[in-house]
């Protein structure tokens, strides 16, 4: 039996890299993007985003005591889930004949396009979309013209886990919350998000230590620095050195990611249980 044009749209993604692909409809998206934010601005006559979603890191990385080898592991960064995009756009414009163009650029929400596409739900840790079996999860996002069948969004929302609102009623707090209580703030009540707050502002500055912006600001910093032996300590030091590292390698992080170190819908997703041990064929 052939398959119709958005089962081979997914096989392809996942194929490319993708653990997850969805689809969402423009029409769906428009409700909630603003104007300026909306499919169109990135494709005229948009109809259908399409969603990749790969996990953040190997499961490994969270079990490391060292923040930077969960750092270090990113996996499906930038570069590489916008590929995926691309990759599927041209051959949306080649097979089918319809316009298509990676959705990068920052006007677009991939998050509202990853919840319409039926990826997960936003959650209290930082407004993260959390997939019920896969946790965290990157996005990119490949727009079309083409009118394809949307997957529609979950029915039920992922965060709070119950052992989160068996927390809030004894102690008021969740595990996110409690983790990064700069950052983040709210309330549950009757077992659902009451309402939360997510301080970008502050998370920026906390968790973006190493990104473009912080490539720019250390290096004016440097040449502003009329002290020789301070400027080359600054140039030559271990921080830069990482900033360049990361910028080199596009392995740039928009979060740490550490207030779902403890989130119990991350923790069921990063563990594995061995399939194979000493002595069982490979
Ligand atoms: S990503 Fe890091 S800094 Fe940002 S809210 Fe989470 S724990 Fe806090
Ligand atoms: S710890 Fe996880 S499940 Fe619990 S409230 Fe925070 S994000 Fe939601």
């Amino acid at each position: 039996m052939s398959s119709s044009p958005e089962e081979k749209i997914k096989k392809l993604g996942k194929k490319l890299g993708a653990n997850l692909v969805g689809i969402a409809s423009v029409e769906d998206i428009n409700k909630y993007a603003p104007e300026g934010h909306r499919p169109d601005d990135v494709l005229m006559g948009a109809k259908s985003a399409i969603v990749f979603a790969g996990q953040l890191t190997p499961k490994g990385a969270w079990h490391s005591k060292g923040y930077q080898v969960h750092h270090m592991n990113r996996s499906f960064g930038i570069p590489y889930r916008n590929r995926i995009a691309f990759d599927v756009a041209l051959y949306i414009e080649e097979k089918y004949g319809y316009y298509a163009a990676v959705a990068s650029g920052g006007n677009i929400s991939a998050k509202l396009c990853a919840e319409m596409a039926g990826m997960g739900t936003r959650s209290m840790a930082a407004g993260i979309v959390l997939n019920k079996d896969w946790g965290l999860l990157n996005f990119g996002v490949a727009m079309t013209t083409m009118p394809l069948k949307p997957d529609g969004m979950v029915d039920e929302q992922v965060c709070p886990h119950p052992s989160c609102v068996k927390r809030w009623e004894k102690e008021g707090k969740t595990f996110c919350l409690d983790a990064c209580p700069e950052c983040l703030s709210g309330e549950l009540e009757d077992g659902k998000i009451k309402w939360m707050r997510y301080n970008r502002h502050v998370c920026a500055t906390r968790a973006q230590t190493r990104s473009i912006n912080s490539f720019q600001r250390t290096l004016l910093e440097a040449i502003n620095e009329p002290d020789l032996e301070k400027r080359k300590s600054i140039v030559l030091g271990t921080f830069f050195g990482s900033v360049v590292a990361t910028v080199s390698t596009a392995n740039t992080m928009g979060q740490c990611g550490e207030c779902l170190r403890g989130c119990p819908i991350t923790i069921k997703a990063r563990t594995l249980k061995p399939k194979w041990k000493p002595g069982d064929p490979g």
